[in-house]
């Protein structure tokens, strides 16, 4: 509920003003039991930042983290241990996240190790994962720079359910994987889903990537949600112009659906330095006055469909 991870800049020489990084600026959201809510930007709006705020591996210069109705924000790391193996992450890149020295096996009965599983246990429960990922236990005494790309996140994943988590943020999974194998690696998150009733909050900066996966969709910009809703409304009736954009960009079979394409120009903007009012009035194609004057309210235009843009309703169609 409103999260706010604002990075304090070291002062420069002439300025004499204390400047923050607003990395996540307002953000609320709930994700729901079972569902996968997807978070979609462009690098640096704040989505992995916010992933990281809600596993308690930062703590949020302003809002609420609830946990199946505990307010769970100001837990000390005692409070919070039971609820740590609740939450778990699978990174972008599996070669990174998964230390070279040890094998397949000591990777992923370390969280066994963690939550206290009995030695006796462990080494049926390394191999019962591997084998839910697609691997198998010849895998088990081999080490990551043996696998590919997939593999290793295949690996990443059993490791991520290894303590039966109910919650896993998935940071951009499949970014760094070849486009064949990203599909496999979808497919067998969904199926995980399903067998263990899991809860996904899936992060990644393209909507393609999350057509397939996702209940709903939120997409960020400079650290705000601009608009929230279903997958399928948000791919057939996207209100927001950031949103339409980002459609614009992914590809389809259709050319003539091209005429209602938005290309984006520049960059985006610095956390730092954010534009005034809405702060995507830099490259916007439809901006106002008002829109460099005011922030747009985030408001559900009905059913749940939740958009920051003061021509929302105007601009629909
Ligand atoms: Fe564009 Fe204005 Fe809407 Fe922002 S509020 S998205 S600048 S039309
Ligand atoms: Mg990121």
């Amino acid at each position: 509920q409103n999260i706010k991870m604002h990075f304090p800049l070291k002062k420069g020489i002439f300025s004499r003003k204390e400047n923050f990084v607003k990395a996540v600026d307002g953000v609320s959201f709930a994700v729901k039991a079972g569902e996968t809510l997807s978070i979609v930007g462009e690098s640096g709006c704040g989505k992995s930042t916010t992933g990281r705020v809600l596993m308690k591996l930062l703590d949020p210069t302003e809002g609420r983290i609830i946990f199946e109705g505990e307010d769970i924000t100001d837990f000390s790391a005692d409070k919070i241990r039971p609820y740590r193996k609740e939450f778990q992450m699978i990174f972008q890149d599996p070669y990174a996240s998964l230390n070279p020295r040890l094998t397949v096996k000591e990777i992923i009965e370390e969280p066994l190790i963690v939550h206290n599983l009995e030695k006796s246990k462990r080494q049926e429960r390394v191999i019962e994962l591997l084998e839910v990922v697609g691997l198998n236990k010849y895998h088990a005494n081999r080490y990551p720079h043996e696998f590919s790309g997939g593999q290793r996140q295949r690996i990443g994943i059993a490791r991520a359910l290894a303590v039966n988590p109910k919650l896993i943020i998935a940071d951009e999974p499949v970014s760094a994987l070849d486009v064949s194998i990203q599909s496999q690696i979808l497919n067998l998150l969904k199926d995980l889903q399903a067998e263990f009733n899991l809860t996904y909050l899936f992060i990644a900066h393209d909507l393609s990537v999350v057509e397939h996966i996702s209940d709903r969709v939120a997409v960020m910009y400079l650290g705000r949600i601009v608009e929230l809703t279903d997958r399928d409304r948000l791919f057939k009736h996207p209100l927001h112009p950031y949103t339409k954009a980002l459609l614009s960009a992914v590809p389809i079979p259709d050319p003539s659906a091209k005429k209602n394409r938005i290309v984006l120009t520049g960059d985006i903007p610095s956390a730092a330095n954010p534009p005034s009012g809405c702060t995507f009035h830099t490259r916007c194609p439809f901006a106002k006055d008002v829109c460099v004057e005011t922030t747009p309210e985030y408001r559900d235009y009905g059913d749940n469909h939740f958009v920051a843009c003061h021509f929302a309703e105007e601009l629909e169609g």
